[in-house]
């Protein structure tokens, strides 16, 4: 699989365009930026975009997904349905950080941990529901690779003060979801460098090196 991050969205928010190189099949995760960009990649190396995966409701990882769902209109856009309210809050959340309201982008599908028909060429795209940052964020496991929002960082976790937000919830979450992955899957973050769970588990200082 390819993967190609374009980190410059708002508040540094990374928008990733991956897809199996065999069956050119390709996943938009968040979309904050570079559409012209992603738009050029999809068409040049002809990438069949099926769906544009949303890990939260938060403006600066859906800014640009109503934009790109014009460009390619049968991907689908999904999320968790929890998040939903976060989502709705969209142009209240660009109206605080003083940037341009957009609308509330179209949701095409909701998916959860029960979710199974999701697949990338003949990979699986797996679903794992971290709250903790907010109700409705995920992360997607595609192979050995994890897409985490702002669930979990390069030596660092994602806030629990904004709305949906807990401390303890996030903590669970990764313990007990990610941090029982495969230490050599690499992590894509919603903002940041990548990592991988074997890195995390030693050095995040969230969690200190007990596991
Ligand atoms: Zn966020």
């Amino acid at each position: 699989m390819k993967i190609l991050a374009y980190p410059n969205g708002i508040f540094g928010a990374t928008t990733y365009l991956a897809y199996d190189e065999k069956s050119l099949e390709g996943v938009i995760v968040d979309c904050t930026s570079s559409v012209d960009e992603i738009e050029k990649e999809i068409k040049n190396k002809k990438i069949k975009l099926k769906y544009i995966l949303i890990t939260h409701g938060h403006f600066d990882h859906v800014y640009c997904v109503a934009k790109m769902k014009e460009k390619f209109q049968s991907a689908l856009v999904m999320m968790n349905k929890d998040d939903l309210p976060l989502l709705n809050q969209v142009p209240l959340q660009c109206s605080m950080a003083g940037i341009d309201e957009i609308k509330v982008p179209c949701i095409d599908g909701l998916l959860d941990e029960n979710t199974k028909n999701l697949t990338l060429g003949n990979t699986e795209i797996k679903i794992i529901h971290t709250k903790g940052h907010s109700k409705g964020g995920v992360c997607y496991l595609i192979n050995d690779v994890l897409f985490s929002g702002d669930t979990l960082f390069r030596a660092s976790i994602g806030r629990c003060d904004l709305f949906g937000g807990d401390y303890k919830e996030i903590e669970d979450s990764i313990k007990n979801k990610l941090f029982v992955l495969d230490e050599n899957i690499t992590v894509y973050p919603g903002h940041g460098d990548k990592t991988t769970i074997g890195y995390e588990k030693k050095y995040n200082p969230y969690f200190g090196s007990n596991y």
